[in-house]
Parts: C-alpha cells; structure tokens; sequence
C-alpha cells in the first residue's frame, strides 16, 4: 500500500460515499474517516420516518456494514476534527492527537439552527438531527403525550407524522402563511395542510414562537400576541446550518457553505468538500445553492473522490430530493426558484396522488409529484436535458 493518506473529516452520507468512491477510483494509499458520532455511519432520512415511529433499529439503517470498511481498507476513527494546519498538512482531533494528511476531505454537514427565544433551553425541547436526537424523542414521545413542533417544513411534518403513528397528540406550528411556504406552491401546502389535518394534527399557521415557559422542564409555547399552547415536549424542526467553522478557521472560502468548483475543490484546489456543508453552482440552473439533500451529498462525493485521484469529473445530476409522510412518498425534481406558473396534474384538494409542475418562461423548472414516479421520472429527464415538452403530456405522463 502506498504510505499516502486521504483523510474525510464527518462520517455521514457524503464521507461514507468520498471514502468508497476513493477506492473505486483506484486510490490505494490509506483512507481514514473521520467521525464524531461514536456510531456505525447511519442514513438519516429515517431519522424522521421509519426510526423515530420505531420500524427500524439502527443497524438497519447504516450506511456500510463494519465488514465493508474493514474489507475497503477504511479506518473509522471516533473523534472532531478540531483545526486544520494546511501549512503541516496536520489534523488536530479532539483526542489531542495530530493526524497527518495527504488528502483531505471536508463532509461535515449541517446541524439545527437553535431557536433563539427565552426557555429554549428547557429540559423537553429537542432538535432532530442524529439518531442520539431521536432516542430522547422516542423515549418522551409515548401515547397520549402532547408535542408541539415548531417548524412546518420536511422535517416538521414527517416527525408530525410518525409521531401520530405513535399515538402523540401534535400540533405544528409554522410562522409563515402555509407550512413548507418556502419550498413548494400553495397547492402542495394545501394538500399538506389537509392530509395531517385528516390524520388528526394542528397546524397553526401564522404562528410565531415567543418564548417556552416552564419550571425547568418546558410546559407551554407562547406565541407572539400572547397565547400560550401546553406542551408535554417541543421539537424545534427550523432548518440547518452548514457546519463551515473547520473549513473557515482554515482560510477556505465560506459563504453560508463551503465554497466548491464543478470538481468539488475547495478555494485551496488540494482540500475537496462535499453534501450539507457545502455551496456549489448548479449547472442546469447557473446559480449557487447548498442543497441538503442525500443524492446531492453523494454525487458531490463521487465527483470529490475522482478529483483526489487526479481525475476530471462534474457534478452534473438534477437536484432531486423526496420526503415520506404516512403512506404519500413526495419526490421533487430540480428547483422550483423563479417559477413563474404552475400546472397540476390531479387534484390535491381531493386525491392522494398528483404533481404539480413550476414552469418559468414556459419551461419546466421542477416538479413536486406526491404518489407519483413516474411523473418524476418524466419530469427528472425533461428538466435535466431541457427536452421540449408538450403541455399535455405533463397532465398524461402518469
Ligand atoms: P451530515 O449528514 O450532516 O453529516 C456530517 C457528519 O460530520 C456528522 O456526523 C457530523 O457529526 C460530522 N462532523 C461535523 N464536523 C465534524 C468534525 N469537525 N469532526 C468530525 N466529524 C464531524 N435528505 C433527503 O434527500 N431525503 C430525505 O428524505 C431526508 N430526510 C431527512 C430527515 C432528517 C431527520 C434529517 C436530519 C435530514 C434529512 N435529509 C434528507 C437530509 C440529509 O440527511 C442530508 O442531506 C445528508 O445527511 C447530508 O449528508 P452529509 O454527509 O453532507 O452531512
């Protein structure tokens, strides 16, 4: 083996995948990943879905099983990378240990954005990022309970789901107009809105957070104007932000994510970085984004790895994403951003199934198709080779 060593800092999707595609590339030097959550990598989209309603056991859910890293020669190492000396090519880790490097990968993803209000800091209110996070969900979340979820998007309504699923009473509160306002039209919203509704959860919209209040453990959320809502545990869902410090300390270029090429380089082109951490142009789009998505998280991967070994490949994939809430599987295709007219096939207001499409100029931008794949499929090829469409066929393709 040769004595080069490549080394992923964070131990998630996008690590997992870098540290793979490395040997697939044809490194042959060391690889040692990085990791700070003391666990076997785990997926975390079920977080939220099937490990929080108790269908899945967490080694159901890992990434790799420990005989594939032994069997890649990827060595797994528990602790934070806390500085990086670019000059001595040196890590520091938590440890106190140095660990040298040849190679370096930053995947070191996204964390909760903290609810800044008075009481946030009460026993009861929890975030939901790692599989730590859910076990003191799970464990206060028992039947008859009462959580309130501050926060309408992805994460807020899957969780609103599987804890119906368990028999909690929710209610979601959103500040916006509409729950997941910020990434879909209205009609989705709608639908949203109506289907948890069905299942038996609160949705406040319009609902601004003030402060939690309680005798050290949270026992109401107060709104701005004054009402207080009771709660038995709150579960703050108010999106991310990208884990850059490491990469800033280190005189990377950072803005609301690590700066990245078409190859994955960072602004020093030796470091490479990939998925929630980071910000990149979109090709099909010419606008920079930091997607926070797994197929995004390992396509950048891919690409990162091939760049380690000196190889030229692009990030090139349509940003796809998909969110599971009780038996409705919603896949999104593209970015909706800009969109200037939207077309539905079937009707949210009634069915469990439908799409709804974001047009711009007159052409399709993205798509939201709920029960739906192969309207997604349709949509995910259209949008990518920007294949000139027939506005009847978006109403037909299913
Ligand atoms: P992360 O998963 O954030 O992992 C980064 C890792 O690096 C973490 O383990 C972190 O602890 C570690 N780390 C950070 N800094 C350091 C350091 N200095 N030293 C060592 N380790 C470090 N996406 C979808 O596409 N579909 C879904 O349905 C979906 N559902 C989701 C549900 C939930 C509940 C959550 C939380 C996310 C969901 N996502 C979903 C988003 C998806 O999980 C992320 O896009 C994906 O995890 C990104 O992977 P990543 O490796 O870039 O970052």
């Amino acid at each position: 083996m040769s004595s080069q060593r490549a080394v992923v800092v964070g131990a998630s999707h996008a690590g997992v995948q870098l540290a793979a595609s490395l040997r697939s590339e044809g490194w042959v030097g060391e690889i040692v990943l990085v990791g700070d959550e003391s666990v076997l990598p785990y997926q975390r989209p079920p977080l939220s879905k099937a490990y929080l309603s108790g269908k899945s056991a967490l080694d159901q859910i890992v990434i790799r099983s420990a005989e594939f890293y032994a069997k890649q020669g990827i060595v797994l190492r528990d602790a934070k990378v806390e500085e990086i000396d670019r000059l001595a090519g040196n890590l520091r880790l938590s440890t106190g240990e140095a660990l040298r490097y040849d190679k370096l990968a930053l995947c070191t993803g996204a964390r909760p954005r903290q609810l800044a209000v008075p009481g946030a800091k009460l026993r009861e209110v929890y975030y939901l990022r790692t599989a730590a996070d859910v076990e003191l969900i799970r464990a206060a979340a028992t039947p008859g309970r009462r959580a309130v979820i501050v926060g309408g998007g992805y994460i807020g309504l899957e969780t609103a789901a599987s804890l119906t699923a368990l028999g909690v009473d929710v209610v979601v509160l959103e500040a916006a107009e509409r729950v997941l306002e910020r990434v879909t039209a209205p009609d989705v919203s709608a639908f949203f809105t109506r289907i948890h509704q069905s299942e038996g959860v609160e949705i406040r919209t319009g609902a601004m957070v003030e402060a939690l209040t309680g005798e050290g453990t949270v026992r109401e959320v107060v709104l701005a104007g004054g009402e207080s809502i009771p709660a038995d545990l709150v579960i703050i869902g108010i999106g991310v932000e990208p884990n850059t410090e490491l990469a800033a300390a280190a005189g990377l270029m950072v803005d609301d994510g690590v700066l990245i090429d078409s190859g994955a380089r960072t602004s020093d082109p030796e470091i490479v970085s990939a998925g929630d951490c980071t910000r990149q142009e979109v090709t099909r789009y010419g606008t920079s984004v930091r997607l926070e998505s797994v197929p995004s998280a390992g396509e950048q991967a891919k690409v990162a790895a091939a760049t380690i070994c000196g190889k030229s490949k692009e990030v090139s994939a349509l940003p796809w994403f998909w969110s599971d809430q009780y038996d409705l599987k919603l896949q999104i295709a593209g970015l909706n951003t800009g969109y200037d007219e939207v077309v539905l096939s079937g009707d949210p207001e009634q069915d469990r199934d439908f799409s709804c499409f974001y047009l711009r100029c007159g052409e399709l931008i993205a798509a939201d198709c709920v029960n739906r794949p192969r309207d997604f499929m349709f949509c995910k090829r259209v949008i990518a080779q920007r294949t000139p469409f027939e506005r009847s066929e978006l109403v037909t393709a299913n």
